[in-house]
């Protein structure tokens, strides 16, 4: 059997009626606009607002720019609400005490779509699992939507025919999950969260809010969903524990084990292994990211045999093999912005590479715990801003780092050092706001100066 004869249409109750309803949308970037379009096409009343000036306006609705007024939220009969808007903003938490129910746009949009929902979660490797997982399930033959977080906003999954929807969902998404009068909770038949370490706290405050956070995708399932939580994480286990849907384990049994060649699946209607032959993403945490996603494929509804691992393909910027020059292997994961994501790369690529860190340093950051894993590395080159913090954080350690200016003098300086059959990893542990507009144009300049080097 295929996975598209065995996925039928998740059990949903109808979609909400939104006809003559005042909706204000907060927030017109990608997913505010979509939403927009969504509400119009329903029949609501729709104003939009956003305190940019010159956020792109929705036809048919009523564009209140560049400032908001309160009598738009405390008169509204719904407010849907981009992810970049926090809900303690005062004319949300104004219409909030007002009794009016305001909802995320991933809950808006839920609401409308019939197809299953599948749901990813954590601090670092959404993206990666949710393009594995989207690609899995599109390889079954299914009909798929991929987007959230990564790439499209699900609002405008809203209306296709689809049989299923893969999403990415940041933890900013969850602050208002949904679950009022009109819009039914952020429910997906199965979510996974693959990890939890200190990001964002800027906006949770502490750890345990942002765990917290997290843990509301899990809020709203019913008994037969599925919650995946890792079974090394202590916080994630106590916080989920009291929520609904059916716990399976990350690393764990039931759930998911990742052996080297094999991923063995328990707790599920189709458990038993499945081969990781051509499945060749560099990184150890690579393979924990796709048992992520072939966990939460079975638990959607395919089969095994449905599953094809080999050939799966990665995201740019994460630990993206750039080029090969004189032996030389560089790879871009530029993506990898804090710590702990560099953590994983410099642990998952094995002894014996020379590792690129440094950009804007994240206060609080704790570039210590990277000493331990490079002592294995050929060599350290620290650039950028927070290169020299950096450098004389990990020489307390015992190490000996390089220091480089800039990105382009440590390309220079590691075309020199690196031999033949060696690896260099940009991982820099680091935002790139000291020198780039973001990670993907961090990225793109190393892989050009890289593949301007002398072959
Ligand atoms: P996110 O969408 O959560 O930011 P990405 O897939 O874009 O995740 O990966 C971000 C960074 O985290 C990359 O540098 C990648 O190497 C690293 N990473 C990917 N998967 C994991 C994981 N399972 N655990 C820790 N770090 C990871």
């Amino acid at each position: 059997m295929s996975g598209a004869e065995t996925v039928g249409a998740a059990a949903v109750g109808a979609a909400p009626d939104l006809r003559g309803l005042r909706v204000l949308v907060v927030g017109m970037a990608r997913s505010g606009v979509a939403a927009a379009e969504v509400a119009v096409r329903r029949g609501a009343r729709v104003t939009c607002t956003d305190l940019r000036a010159d956020a792109p306006v929705v036809v048919g609705t009523e564009p209140v720019y560049g400032a908001h007024r309160r009598e738009d939220f405390v008169g509204a009969d719904l407010i849907v609400v981009s992810p970049g808007v926090p809900a303690r903003q005062p004319d949300l938490a104004a219409a909030i005490a007002a009794g009016v129910e305001v909802v995320g746009e991933l809950a808006f949009a839920a609401a409308f779509l019939t197809a299953p929902i599948l749901a990813v979660s954590g601090t670092n490797g959404k993206s990666t699992t949710t393009h594995l997982l989207g690609q899995l399930c599109e390889r079954a033959g299914l009909r798929t939507f991929t987007g959230g977080n990564l790439g499209q906003p699900l609002s405008l999954a809203v209306g296709q025919d689809l049989e299923m929807c893969v999403v990415e969902v940041s933890s900013y998404q969850l602050e208002l999950p949904g679950g009022g009068a009109r819009i039914p909770g952020f429910r997906p038949r199965a979510a996974a969260i693959l990890n939890l370490t200190p990001d964002h706290l800027e906006r949770h405050g502490t750890m345990e809010a942002y765990g917290a956070a997290k843990c509301r995708l899990f809020a709203k399932m019913g008994p037969a969903d599925f919650a995946l939580v890792p079974v090394d994480d202590a916080r994630l286990i106590r916080l989920s524990a009291q929520l609904p849907g059916r716990r399976l384990w990350l690393g764990g049994t039931p759930g998911v084990i990742v052996q080297p060649d094999l991923l063995v699946l328990d707790g599920v209607h189709d458990p038993g292994p499945l081969s990781l032959a051509g499945f060749d993403l560099a990184g150890a945490h690579h393979r924990e990211n796709v048992a992520c996603a072939a966990l939460l494929a079975v638990c959607g509804g395919l089969w095994r045999h449905d599953l094809r691992l080999a050939g799966l393909t990665g995201l740019p910027h994460r630990m993206e093999r750039v080029a090969v020059r004189r032996g030389v292997t560089w790879i871009d994961d530029s993506k990898a912005t804090n710590v702990e994501a560099a953590l994983a790369a410099v642990r998952g690529i094995g002894p014996g590479a020379w590792v690129l860190l440094g950009g804007r340093g994240k206060e609080g950051a704790a570039y210590e715990a990277l000493a331990e894993p490079l002592r294995r590395a050929r060599g350290v080159v620290c650039f950028g801003e927070a290169g020299p913090g950096i450098a004389t954080v990990l020489e307390a350690s015992g190490l000996t780092p390089r220091r480089a200016a800039d990105l382009d003098s440590a390309v220079a300086l590691l075309d020199q050092a690196a031999r033949d059959g060696d690896t260099v990893l940009l991982s820099p542990a680091c935002a790139s706001f000291d020198a780039f507009t973001d990670f993907e144009h961090r990225g793109r300049h190393f892989r050009d100066l890289v593949r301007g080097l002398p072959t």
